[in-house]
């Protein structure tokens, strides 16, 4: 059963994002088929904007065994959920809650001999072992030990380890090219991460989990798997390797507000920049750029509205924008699907990337917090070692 489009069941008062967690689920399969070893759903960033409870249920019950996040924050989330699966977070300032995500058995990445002592100290305090994974920088000079840095860090985690205060489970990097696999820096941040493991082992680490590949990579280059590939964008339908059908996992719908017949010659919008140079129909949607409708889209953005593709008008406002839907006969009340996964002719999340000059990534992460969310099949926490429990509403 797929989920119907907010036009085919009913009118809409307000803006609302339906979340397909079929589609997720099918995603997460050809991961899970795809990776060599296990995969991770990332779900930070709320589950791409999908929802970060409802996506890593969803993942975890259709392949994926490991979560992933960036910030303790949205691990706790995670685990306030009732979700017990293995998760990382790896990105964190020195004095992040280290104590709190211990506690809740949350693996944490470690980027630095500063991090390390941090992450040491939280479990001498509580008397337990943190469960990590060492960092290194493979070629993005953003986060993770570089070169210089790694034998000092790999020397001093093995020292950590003997006084049982840490225990080096797995040894991370990220790919900067990975969305073009023929470029060369994929070879070399490959091999980057063979001597950093090679380093590891020297010092004494015996990680049981290598990791180096997110989405894009995980589709086109197995090389890269090791024996967990972390997934997030691929997970809600984006593939930025552009090499796999995906299913799209959102759709964003809206009322029309009004409608009202003009003159040529009409000026619509803040600046005047669109003129009609005909009599038409304007249409109102109350979404705009604080609802995550990328402003940089004015003048390219269309809308599916009565069926047909309706350009938008002007430049998008705050919280509105104005479609030029000509002579189609809308009445307000009459639905507008903004943005979905395409079958039923509606712009895609990659359409808006591309009038905006982004990447889907932001779009989908840029969804604001007053649009209505709809979730779809309910998900259900995995029964790992608690009941399951019925997720509450994902408002
Ligand atoms: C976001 C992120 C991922 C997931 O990347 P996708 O391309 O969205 O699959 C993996 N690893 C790290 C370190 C990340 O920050």
């Amino acid at each position: 059963m797929t989920m119907q489009l907010a036009t085919a069941e009913r009118r809409l008062t307000v803006p609302r994002l339906e979340i397909d967690l079929e589609a997720v689920a099918a995603n997460s399969r050809l991961f899970a088929a795809r990776a060599t070893g296990d995969l991770m759903a990332v779900v930070k960033a709320d589950g791409f904007g999908h929802g970060a409870v409802a996506v890593a249920c969803t993942a975890l019950a259709h392949g994926a065994r490991w979560l992933g996040v960036t910030s303790i924050d949205e691990a706790l989330t995670l685990r306030r959920a009732g979700i017990v699966a293995p998760t990382l977070s790896w990105l964190n300032g020195l004095d992040a809650d280290f104590e709190g995500a211990i506690r809740q058995r949350i693996d944490l990445a470690v980027p630095s001999v500063e991090h390390l002592a941090a992450v040491a100290t939280a479990a001498t305090t509580l008397g337990r072992v943190a469960q990590i994974h060492l960092h290194a920088d493979t070629g993005m000079a953003r986060d993770g030990a570089p070169a210089a840095e790694w034998d000092a860090l790999c020397r001093r985690a093995v020292a950590e380890e003997a006084q049982g205060l840490v225990r080096v489970v797995g040894l991370m990097g990220h790919l900067g090219c990975a969305d073009t696999p023929d470029d060369n820096a994929n070879a070399r941040a490959r091999s980057a991460f063979a001597e950093f493991v090679r380093t590891a082992r020297r010092a004494g680490l015996r990680p049981s989990m290598l990791h180096l590949a997110a989405t894009s990579a995980t589709l086109t280059d197995p090389l890269a798997h090791h024996d967990l590939c972390r997934v997030g964008a691929g997970l809600v339908g984006i593939d930025p390797s552009g090499t796999t059908a995906l299913r799209g996992a959102m759709t964003l719908s809206a009322p029309v507000i009004s409608v009202r017949d003009v003159p040529a010659g009409t000026s619509v919008g803040y600046g005047h920049t669109f003129v009609t140079d005909r009599a038409t129909r304007l249409a109102l949607l109350p979404l705009g750029y604080a609802d995550g409708m990328p402003r940089a889209a004015s003048g390219l953005a269309e809308v599916l509205i009565a069926g047909a593709r309706r350009p938008v008008a002007g430049l998008i406002s705050m919280d509105q924008l104005v479609v030029d839907v000509g002579s189609i006969n809308v009445t307000p009340g009459d639905t507008a699907i903004v943005m979905g996964p395409g079958q039923h002719g509606e712009p895609t999340v990659g359409d808006w990337a591309q009038w905006s000059g982004s990447i889907p990534h932001e779009i989908v992460t840029g969804l604001g917090q007053r649009i209505t969310r709809v979730t779809a099949p309910a998900a259900q926490v995995p029964a790992v070692g608690r009941p399951p429990a019925r997720l509450r509403s994902l408002r």
